[in-house]
């Protein structure tokens, strides 16, 4: 194959590879990932939430029952010694009346607050049942995601492989000035070989001068633009 030919596969290639690795480099770091590991962050740390209020409102419970307990206790003490008749003192009576109308209103008060709690526990452990159930398919997904994503990456840079030992290939039958003015022109300008397009440059969309662009439909030699320095390719209608 004309050494043009063969810089012009050889930038077809270049091109394929800096593609590949772009993409390598998006599945790298996937923004649906980082949003599933977010999210799943999220359902964490609300389950956590969830559990703490349903323990605390346990012992409030427990709390309460014990302090309804001793007041029952204290309250039937009371009553016990209100209809004994041992005690004639009316200021006394009274006064014992209105304590143990007070104890009573008090263990109605926290009887209420632990039906109160025990309605939110239910509520909280039905919650906690919804939460665990999404929060296991969000895991479940972002495994899957994760295990395609890699394959896919498997997939990638098995052909980001062959691009290079292509790219290998080719660059051995180019002779040593040309490819050495090519990886130059590469990296310097991102592209070495720019195609013509009707008269114009594709690197810089300069005009060609009609003296090159015959050059170009007429032989093979290598012809730079004077513009940008790339190297020129004129595909030629052969078909
Ligand atoms: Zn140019």
């Amino acid at each position: 194959m004309v050494q043009l030919e063969l810089l012009w596969q050889l930038q077809k290639h270049y091109l394929e590879l800096n593609r590949l690795e772009r993409k390598l480099k998006d599945l790298n770091k996937r923004d649906e990932i980082e949003e599933f590991k977010v999210k799943i962050h999220q359902y964490e740390y609300d389950l956590e939430n969830k559990k703490t209020r349903l323990e605390v409102n346990n012992m409030k419970i427990n709390r309460y029952n014990s302090k309804v307990n001793q007041l029952k206790y204290e309250f039937k003490e009371i009553e016990n010694k209100l209809y004994s008749g041992k005690i004639k003192d009316i200021k006394q009576l009274t006064y014992m009346e209105s304590e143990s109308k007070k104890i009573k209103e008090e263990i109605e008060k926290l009887e209420t607050e632990i039906i109160l709690l025990m309605e939110e526990i239910d509520k909280l452990r039905n919650e906690i049942i919804e939460v665990e159930k999404t929060y296991d398919e969000l895991k479940k997904n972002l495994e899957q995601i994760i295990i395609d994503n890699d394959s896919l990456m498997q997939k990638v840079e098995l052909d980001i492989k062959k691009e290079k030992e292509i790219i290998d290939r080719i660059s051995a039958d180019i002779d040593e000035v040309s490819l050495k003015k090519f990886n130059k022109l590469l990296k310097n300008k991102g592209r070495a070989v720019v195609e013509v397009e009707g008269d114009k440059c594709t690197g810089c969309y300069m005009v060609v001068p009609l003296s090159i662009l015959s050059k170009l439909k007429y032989s093979d030699s290598i012809t730079y633009c004077d513009n940008c320095g790339r190297i020129l390719y004129y595909k030629k209608q052969e078909e």
